[in-house]
């Protein structure tokens, strides 16, 4: 019993004082309680049948001639047991003990039904007996029928009994028959009314069976709505976690629109409605209060995009065709007038053949297209450039090739793109890669870097190329363009131009070296004339030979320089004595200005002596030529980190910062209105610069514009000799 569930206490005890007769059986049929009508029907008490079997409690009547009660009862309860299902019977007679007159029995007519009530598992936890006592009702039709029965036959007897009566036997007999008959009818008709009351009772029943079919029918379906419902709950706790995705999704795609500045619209081709986000308001550039009308819309477009616009609208809603809406076009803007290129993607509705939803994004894509015409524009000069234009990547990967890179190197572009530049780089020179390189990741620029590169029929080119780092919008270097121009003509002019200076001022060379011996053996002689003017006379001759010697000298050095045949005659000199003889040579020409040799300790070089002394002539005519009559030349000299450090000071018009370096160029002069009447050929700092180089040493220059220039130039030291 212990696994057994009892009904609730609060079910038994609303069972028990419930008006119709219920009796709550375990399985095994051991009694739990009945209702008190029940106790009342069966005149028994709740003690007295608790805890005790059904048939301990209401035992058989042994008398009972008609069909067993307990069989019955107890074939139903198995019924129950074994189907789960409650089971109702027919009117049946089960009478129960006379309390008190023990071992007699009352009789009893009863319809019981029996009902399992099942616990959490699905098993049987207790079966519940209702019933309705009808016994009343049953015992009075039997005893009308009985009373009736009983008068027939006590007439009967009467009639046999009495002779006297033999005469109108007969009479009697067929009075009798008739009455018999009577009897028999009312009899028929009793049996038949009982009959009909069974018959009606059972249609009542069947009828209540059919009502708690129709119940389970109701619980079952109960339970399909129950489960319905949870599967219902379930749905929409998935709906709303679909409605949670959409939620989320649809709040990025806001802020995608929000983050690209996109433009939504709706039209709705039958109503004419059109809808426009705010971003489109603002593309078109009208005000938040301004109606949109597809007129006002139409309006704004360019006025050379308007026709063919309209065009492709009407085509993507025309239901025959139905093409894809995806335009660029031009507007004008609403607020300025301003001309704004557009981006504009829509998808059509249909129902049947009417469009009736024509929905889509609008970007503003003027930026894009503005790129692109430079794109184009920078496209078309790259093509058309006469110098060859290159692309590539930090490792030297090449990813862009123009027309005329093609015709320079004679490889296209196709053979060249995705190659490395080294392709085209001469094997002695493959180490300047590299170089360039490294300086383009420092962010420099390499100008007019003048090379030889490598052509595809194997010829050597004179290459002057510029390179520039490429840098993304970040900033980051990515590449480099690199623009090259073939020299080889203009080298080849400058070797024709430069063997012919040489050759000419060598020709030169001859006479006038004899013109400077003729005029110094007549100065001697004029020494003791004493005609005033043909001394002076022939002093001037000395000069002008000594500075055409001068020029004809540096005209030399540069062709010289040119086909590198300058050679440095190295020899151990003092410098100090050098300096000093060039300043005392310099004031045998030079009295415009004050020449100060401000100091110089004892210092010796190993050095080419001719040469140094003509870069010293040159630096100390520079600043003669570039500073104003009876100003101040100052030249000094001190020895410093090895290296002795000459400089030249003047007080001239000084050269600009762009200048600085250039000076030192070939050919290159100051383009300014002071200098331009100043004879000169550019070609003396290059030359200075070259000897300075060669030994070793550096020259530079500081300058104030318009106040002041100084020269320097530093040549290893070998050994100071202490100041003199
Ligand atoms: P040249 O003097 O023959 O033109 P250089 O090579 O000696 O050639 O000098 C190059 C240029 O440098 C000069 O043309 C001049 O413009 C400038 N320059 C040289 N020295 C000075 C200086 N001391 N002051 C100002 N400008 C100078």
């Amino acid at each position: 019993m212990q696994n057994r569930k009892t009904p609730d206490a609060q079910i038994l005890k609303a069972l028990e004082t419930a008006p119709n007769m219920y009796l709550v059986l375990l399985p095994d049929l051991y009694i739990i309680t009945a209702s008190d009508a029940y106790l009342q029907a069966t005149g028994t008490t709740r003690e007295a049948i608790a805890g005790k079997h059904i048939f301990e409690a209401f035992p058989d009547n042994p008398e009972l001639p008609e069909a067993d009660g307990v069989q019955n009862i107890n074939a139903s309860l198995q019924t129950v047991l074994r189907t789960k299902k409650p089971d109702y019977m027919r009117i049946q007679r089960y009478d129960v003990p006379d309390r008190q007159h023990p071992g007699e029995f009352i009789t009893r007519y009863w319809d019981p039904s029996h009902t399992p009530v099942p616990d959490e598992n699905g098993e049987i936890a207790y079966i519940i007996q209702l019933a309705t006592n009808v016994t009343d009702k049953i015992l009075a039709e039997r005893a009308l029928l009985k009373s009736q029965q009983e008068q027939g036959e006590t007439l009967a007897e009467l009639l046999h009994s009495n002779t006297e009566l033999r005469e109108t036997q007969h009479h009697l007999s067929l009075l009798n028959a008739q009455l018999e008959e009577r009897v028999a009818r009312r009899t028929r008709e009793l049996e038949e009314s009982e009959k009909r009351y069974i018959e009606k009772f059972n249609a009542e029943q069947a009828l209540n069976e059919e009502l708690a079919a129709s119940n389970e029918e109701y619980a079952a379906i109960n339970e399909e709505l129950a489960t319905t419902n949870e599967e219902l709950i379930a749905t929409q706790q998935q709906l709303q976690t679909v409605y949670d995705e959409l939620a989320a999704s649809a709040e990025r795609l806001q802020l995608a629109i929000e983050s690209t500045q996109l433009g939504t619209w709706d039209y709705n081709p039958v109503s004419g409605e059109l809808y426009w986000s705010h971003e489109c308001r603002d593309m078109y550039g009208l005000p938040a209060r301004e109606k949109v009308s597809l007129g006002l819309f139409s309006a704004l477009i360019h006025p050379e995009d308007s026709d063919w616009v309209q065009r492709k609208i009407a085509e993507s809603i025309d239901p025959e065709q139905r093409k894809r809406y995806d335009l660029s076009y031009r507007i004008i803007r609403f607020d300025n007038r301003e001309t704004r290129w557009i981006k504009v993607k829509g998808t059509v509705y249909f129902t049947g053949d009417q469009a009736t939803r024509f929905i889509g994004t609008v970007l503003d894509i003027s930026d894009i297209k503005q790129a692109e015409i430079n794109n184009a524009r920078l496209g078309a000069i790259i093509t058309s450039s006469d110098d060859a234009i290159v692309s590539k990547t930090l490792d030297s990967v090449i990813t862009s090739w123009n027309a005329a890179a093609e015709r320079m190197f004679g490889w296209t572009a196709d053979e060249m793109i995705g190659q490395t530049i080294y392709k085209i780089i001469p094997d002695d020179r493959r180490e300047e890669e590299p170089q360039i390189i490294a300086r383009l990741r420092a962010g420099e620029r390499v100008e007019h870097f003048e090379t030889k590169r490598l052509t595809k029929d194997g010829r050597l080119l004179d290459v002057s190329v510029t390179i520039s780092p490429i840098k993304d919008s970040e900033g980051h270097i990515i590449g480099a363009s690199k623009i090259a121009r073939d020299i080889t003509e203009r080298k080849q002019d400058e070797t024709r131009k430069s063997d012919f200076i040489g050759m000419v001022s060598h020709e030169l060379k001859t006479p006038l070296t004899s013109l400077s011996a003729i005029l110094q053996v007549a100065g001697t002689k004029l020494a003791q004339s004493n005609d005033s003017f043909l001394s002076g006379a022939m002093k001037k001759a000395n000069l002008q030979v000594k500075r055409m010697t001068n020029m004809i000298n540096g005209f030399l050095n540069l062709s010289r320089l040119e086909s590198a045949k300058i050679v440095i005659d190295a020899q151990y000199f003092r410098l100090d004595e050098l300096i000093s003889e060039v300043i005392d040579e310099s004031k045998l020409t030079i009295n415009s200005h004050h020449i100060k040799f401000d100091h110089c300790p004892a210092v010796e070089i190993s050095g080419d002596r001719d040469k140094i002394s003509s870069v010293l002539s040159n630096l100390l005519g520079n600043a003669v030529k570039y500073s104003p009559n009876g100003s101040e030349i100052i030249i000094r000299c001190m020895v410093e980190n090895e290296q002795v450090v000459v400089s030249v000071s003047d007080q001239g018009m000084g050269i600009g910062p762009e200048d600085v370096k250039k000076v030192f160029d070939r050919y290159y002069r100051v383009p300014s209105n002071q200098s331009k009447n100043i004879s000169g050929f550019g070609i003396g700092l290059y030359i200075s610069a070259e000897i300075v180089r060669r030994h070793g040493g550096d020259i530079w220059l500081e300058s104030t514009p318009g106040q002041s220039s100084t020269f320097y130039f530093s040549l290893p030291l070998q050994q100071p000799l202490g100041d003199k």
